[in-house]
């Protein structure tokens, strides 16, 4: 994976991280708990093989992804491994599923009833989604569920593996919304038979919520980056989470510019005094957005705002002094004492964390230690 890169722009990968994470969490558990890896767009922009290998060792049995698309390239390289796509699937998809035994998400009887479940070569896992709150994909009501528990359960080649929910509100403190949809979860569950495995929890539930919504299993996603779903369950947090992302590039120029000369498109910084100019080889299509504009950059352990508009491949740093070409400079990450978090990047763009690694685009490469 780690092939020769040219650019110097890389995200560093540390999957010890991970692996403290996931095994940090497997303690905290009730025992008998599966831990179910989300690793979903490219494990959140962290590599979605590297990731999914690390959490497997340290303690995950299951993988979850968003689409076909996703489960299929993870299957590739774990032939044996349970993987659970959480989203919309067609019903083209359900025979590949069936095949490559994909466990599928399912929330319709008209979506079973239109399966061609003779074609399957094996038995088509399911797990059936309840919409308790959150308003997007699953059944919204009681005889719904029992009408599409029974055309599974009365067909032949496919089987109710699974059901569960997922929490609109389970990372903030205010609890009635999410106590509201516990309750609705635990009413859906008491009307059929146990299936093999019961699942709610995302990070927030886990971490911070009543044991016993751990069910048989737990959808770790974003803690297992390291990263905390919000400032309330930072606050709470039951282990020290490691983050696994950080950024990196290097000064691939150095100029001096004069009072009053002006840097990038729209010459929108002006220098009110002689100053030194760093150009880094990172711009919007890797993922730093325009609005990131006056976000710091690390360089020799001291914090350094980029200047001017970014641009689609390179971006201008204020620099102190006049540095070499080749000096490292962080993003996201540690230099010295300083530290330039993934959190401090979404504050900036009125976004949350989740979003900043899944939008560092393919054309960063991604570097694993
Ligand atoms: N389960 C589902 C259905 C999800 O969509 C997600 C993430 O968006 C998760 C679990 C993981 O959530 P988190 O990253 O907050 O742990």
């Amino acid at each position: 994976q780690n092939t020769q890169h040219f650019r110097p722009t890389k995200a560093i990968i540390d999957l010890r991280a991970i692996k403290k994470n996931v095994s940090q969490l497997k303690e905290h558990l009730q025992p008998n708990v599966q831990i179910i890896a989300v690793v979903k767009a490219n494990a959140y922009g962290h590599g979605d093989v590297e990731v999914a290998r690390v959490a497997l060792d340290s303690g995950a049995t299951m993988l979850a992804v968003a689409t076909p698309e996703e489960a299929l390239h993870l299957r590739k390289h774990f032939p044996n491994t349970e993987i659970l796509i959480l989203g919309y699937a067609p019903e083209s998809f359900a025979t590949y599923a069936a095949n490559e035994n994909i466990t599928l998400t399912v929330y319709s009887k008209d979506w079973v009833k239109q399966l061609d479940t003779q074609s399957f070569t094996k038995p088509l896992k399911l797990h059936i989604k309840v919409d308790t709150g959150m308003g997007r994909i699953g059944v919204t009501s009681v005889e719904d569920f029992l009408e599409l528990h029974e055309v599974i359960s009365s067909s032949s080649n496919i089987i109710v593996d699974g059901v569960f929910t997922h929490f609109a509100t389970a990372d903030e403190e205010a609890e009635e919304y999410f106590n509201h949809q516990t309750q609705l979860f635990k009413h859906y569950i008491s009307l059929i038979p146990k299936p093999r495995l019961v699942h709610a929890a995302n990070t927030a539930t886990m971490l911070i919520k009543d044991a016993s919504l751990q069910f048989d299993a737990v959808r770790f996603g974003i803690s297992m980056y390291g990263l905390a779903p919000s400032t309330y369950v930072k606050n709470k947090l039951p282990f020290p989470l490691h983050t696994a992302f950080s950024l990196e590039t290097e000064l691939i120029e150095v100029k001096q510019i004069q009072t009053g000369q002006s840097v990038g498109y729209g010459a929108t910084f002006t220098a009110t005094e002689p100053s030194y100019i760093g150009t880094l080889p990172i711009g919007y299509a890797d993922g730093l957005i325009r609005q990131h504009s006056g976000q710091h950059v690390l360089i020799d352990g001291i914090r350094v705002p980029i200047i001017g508009r970014i641009c689609m491949d390179q971006c201008m740093i204020l620099l102190p002094t006049a540095y070499n070409i080749g000096e490292k400079v962080t993003l996201i990450g540690s230099q010295k004492n300083e530290e330039i978090t993934i959190d401090e990047w979404a504050q900036k763009v009125n976004t949350i964390n989740y979003e900043i690694p899944c939008i560092i685009t393919s054309r960063v490469p991604r570097i694993y230690h």
